[in-house]
């Protein structure tokens, strides 16, 4: 294999994944580097139990906390945690772009504006196949028709929608990213999607979309398996000239005009920390922030008991109604309080699984006695996610302790997130449920991760210019998650994927002589 690349991208998830699409036409040699392989479409893709209880595709990992040690929700393989996501694929909120006061805080603004981001918002909705309804969310920014019509309601979460209204709220179709729902040899909307990889490959990932087609052409190769463990620079810190790796043990070194790291942003923060200079805090660091201001979203998971209209269970697709009411200052509350969806499909085997650790003995005892109590209950309950902005505290960072990572993390706007639960309950009772129960997962919830490289206009004060490239670094570029300067209160992905278009274009420009195809 050659061993030197015009472009090293590392990761193939929303950022890694969506860039390599972008830049295959260019004809450059590129590499994209994936520590993990290929999700593998097999029977074992759509078992609850062989995603859940055995857990085949999740990092095996654990990541340290200053006073333990947990299992994070996340997976490696090529695509990333997008294998995995329930594709909802949001634009952020205009305001989402601007300084926000929260109830516990500020969220600082973007060093752009929702405008600038607006023509690779539809870029990549057109890449991930994005269906939804243009207006039908009053918090929706301007934007023009989606790519799509929207998901079809299953018939149980039709009338929901309709109760919904009745009471007065404004639910609207989620934004999903699917490929051609409901036809035939297209997307079947199963029970299997959120958490699921599709067997069929009918959910837009970062794969079937992005590192798919770009393999097909021939100055694109896919190195698996192989791990990147540090950028090596050149004297002056200003240049990376390589990555190093590790495949099946072997130790070797790539070398490369321009490199971007896309491994996530718990991840891709650590790789700067093991690169670069030691005493200079790893590779980037000159402001002192790389892994700081780590987000994750915070969010309670509700369970919905015995809705009237029966039609729940987990054989049909019920993710498909948001409710923003409260994203904004609504409702006598000053501050804006978060966003709240419906969720996919609830296995037997998912109660087990994913709990948090602290209940997983307690539950399979019970499980054990009386295994008819989970169908049950899964045959009767719809499940719901209530999710707030988490604000970016300077201490909740990502470290090392020797090679591991280290996790501090404290959840923030707390009070806005109490708000938003208290009027959850409310919302699930008038689209028909009895009951809710609520589930927070706490520090293992690592799925929307982001913020620890933030991008900005100060050296000072962020790590990433507004191009995502490194303020220290000339030709190291970032485009995963890690760029957030807030989180806002939306599913991250499609903007990860969007701001990946718009460094395609900047690299093509800047770097490559070439123009991005749109
Ligand atoms: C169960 C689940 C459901 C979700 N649902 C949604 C949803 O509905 N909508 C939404 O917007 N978001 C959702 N998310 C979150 C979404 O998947 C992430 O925000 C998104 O994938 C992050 O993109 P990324 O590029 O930052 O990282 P990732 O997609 O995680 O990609 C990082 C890649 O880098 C690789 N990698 C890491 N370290 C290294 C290394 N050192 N060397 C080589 N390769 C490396 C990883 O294997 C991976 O392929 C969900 C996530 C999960 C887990």
């Amino acid at each position: 294999m050659t061993t030197h690349y015009d472009v090293v991208i590392i990761g193939s998830g929303a950022g890694g994944g969506t860039l390599a699409r972008a830049l295959a036409p260019t004809g450059r040699r590129i590499l994209v580097v994936e520590r993990g392989g290929d999700i593998v479409r097999e029977a074992g893709n759509w078992n609850p139990a062989v995603v859940w209880v055995e857990q085949r595709y999740r990092a095996k990992e654990r990541w340290l906390t200053p006073g333990g040690e947990f299992q994070p929700n996340i997976h490696y393989g090529v695509g990333g945690n997008t294998k995995f996501w329930g594709a909802v694929l949001y634009r952020l909120r205009e305001e989402d772009f601007e300084a926000t006061r929260h109830a516990d805080g500020e969220s600082p603004a973007w060093p752009i504006a929702y405008a600038d981001l607006a023509p690779y918002y539809e870029r990549a909705e057109r890449l991930y196949y994005v269906h939804g309804e243009a207006g039908a969310d009053p918090t929706d920014p301007p934007r023009g028709a989606f790519p799509h019509p929207p998901v079809p309601h299953t018939e149980g979460m039709r009338r929901a929608f309709e109760r919904l209204h009745a009471g007065g709220w404004h639910p609207s179709p989620l934004p999903l990213g699917l490929i051609r729902p409901g036809e035939d040899g297209g997307c079947r909307l199963c029970g299997t999607c959120n958490s699921f990889p599709c067997m069929i490959g009918a959910k837009s990932d970062a794969e079937t979309c992005g590192i798919a087609p770009a393999r097909t052409r021939s100055n694109l190769h896919v190195a698996t398996r192989t791990l990147a463990t540090r950028l090596i620079a050149d004297p002056t810190g200003r240049r990376v000239v390589a990555v190093e790796v590790d495949a099946d043990g072997t130790r070797r070194r790539i070398h490369g005009d321009l490199f971007v790291a896309a491994c996530g942003a718990v991840n891709s923060a650590a790789l700067l920390l093991r690169s670069g200079d030691p005493a200079r805090g790893g590779l980037a660091n000159s402001s002192g922030l790389v892994g700081r201001h780590y987000m994750a979203h915070v969010t309670t998971m509700y369970s919905a008991f015995g809705w009237k209209d029966g039609n729940a269970g987990p054989h049909g697709f019920h993710k498909t109604i948001a409710i923003n009411d409260y994203y904004r200052a609504a409702d006598g509350c000053p501050h804006p309080l978060g966003h709240i969806q419906s969720q996919g499909a609830l296995h037997p085997e998912m109660i087990l699984g994913g709990a948090p650790e602290r209940y997983r003995r307690g539950i399979a005892i019970v499980r054990s006695v009386a295994p008819w109590s989970f169908r049950y209950w899964t045959d009767r309950s719809m499940q719901w996610l209530a999710m707030t902005e988490d604000l970016p505290l300077r201490e909740n960072r990502v470290t090392l302790r020797g090679d591991r990572i280290c996790l501090s993390y404290r959840p923030s706007n707390m009070g806005a997130h109490r708000a938003l639960n208290a009027r959850v309950k409310a919302v699930l009772r008038a689209c028909g449920a009895k009951t809710a129960f609520p589930v927070s997962f706490g520090l293992g919830n690592t799925t929307h991760q982001c913020g620890t490289l933030r991008f900005g206009h100060d050296p000072g004060a962020s790590v990433l210019d507004p191009w995502c490239r490194a303020h220290d670094v000339d030709n190291l570029f970032v485009v995963d998650a890690s760029f957030f300067p807030s989180s806002a209160a939306v599913n991250p992905g499609l903007t990860i994927a969007a701001q990946a278009l718009r460094v395609a274009d900047y690299i093509g420009a800047h770097h490559l002589g070439a123009e991005i195809e749109p």
